[in-house]
């Protein structure tokens, strides 16, 4: 059975599309209804769609549920999106597009969207949240297992630290000289940029530990590390054959999920609320000039990413 998180199960909270209905009007206008044009608190709910419309009552500005929001244009019901919502933030090993595909019935392709799309709203609201207090910095690898082009990964790690226990963390694949990672090529490198990573995911008022032009070894945060390590096995093992361009995203996936639990959050109801405020990315912007996702086999196993 999914759950949210916690011992809840899925079905007890949204059972049906209106359920899933309620709880985006709810995250999207946590005070009521806004007209996006005139600011008006008050609308004409239009039924005539599989979704309702709100018609402002002031500018009759017509306004969709997911206007805005990463589902916008989707039309897959929203309580498949609920599925999946619930079903990346279920216990810390997320899913992969072939089983989302069978489990909320859709097109593998369709699935790998969605995934994508919520990785999408998670990245963008967590980038927005920065580490503070005491923040460790250092730099380690990630293995991916299954690939046979892409085996490691430099990673820059950081984590906001209180009683030596990590509350906080985020990571960012160090780019290569040539945009391509080759295994075992330490030459293919470019030095990670330490000061734009940490003017990225650190707050100016932060006490930052080995965040300087070049990193020490004697100021290595093992912890820090292990944590990368266990996302590498949670990743490795969920998502077959994982190259470097999406690697970030999946990073910030799992970062999401040890985050929201260390801030005590449920991670389903933040991840909805992310949702209804962040805007669609298209299938285009996600695949930039690369061709359509394909399943790889490398070493008799099938990618699933
Ligand atoms: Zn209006």
């Amino acid at each position: 059975m999914i759950t949210c998180g916690t011992d809840t199960p899925i079905m007890n909270l949204y059972q049906t599309e209106a359920d899933c209905v309620a709880a985006l009007y709810g995250a999207k206008w946590p005070e009521g209804f806004r007209c996006p044009r005139c600011g008006h608190p008050s609308a004409y709910t239009l039924q005539t769609r599989r979704l309702p419309l709100y018609e402002c009552t002031a500018c009759h500005r017509q306004t969709s549920l997911t206007a805005g929001t990463v589902m916008q244009g989707s039309r897959t019901p929203l309580l498949k999106w609920f599925l999946a919502i619930h079903s990346i933030c279920h216990s810390s090993a997320s899913i992969n597009a072939v089983k989302l595909a069978g489990l909320i019935k859709v097109t593998y392709k369709t699935a790998w969207l969605i995934l994508h799309k919520l990785r999408h709203a998670i990245t963008t609201a967590e980038s927005q949240l920065r580490l503070s207090n005491i923040v460790r910095v250092d730099c380690s690898r990630f293995y991916s297992l299954y690939n046979a082009k892409h085996q490691n990964h430099r990673i820059l790690l950081a984590a906001q630290i209180s009683a030596n226990h990590i509350v906080q963390f985020k990571s960012e694949p160090v780019p290569t000289a040539t945009g391509i990672q080759q295994p075992y090529l330490q030459a293919a490198y470019v030095q990670p940029d330490i000061k734009k990573f940490v003017q990225r995911y650190i707050d100016p008022s932060a006490t930052v530990i080995n965040g300087g032009h070049q990193l020490v070894y004697r100021l290595r945060y093992w912890p820090l590390r292990q944590v990368l390590k266990q996302a590498s096995f949670v990743i490795n093992n969920t998502y077959h054959g994982l190259g470097p361009k999406y690697l970030h995203a999946y990073l910030n996936e799992y970062a999401f999920r040890l985050n929201t639990v260390e801030r005590k959050e449920i991670p389903a109801p933040t991840l909805i609320s992310y949702c209804s405020r962040i805007s669609v990315i298209t299938y285009s912007q996600l695949i930039g000039r690369q061709r359509l996702p394909v399943r790889r086999v490398y070493a008799g196993v099938q990618a699933t990413a």
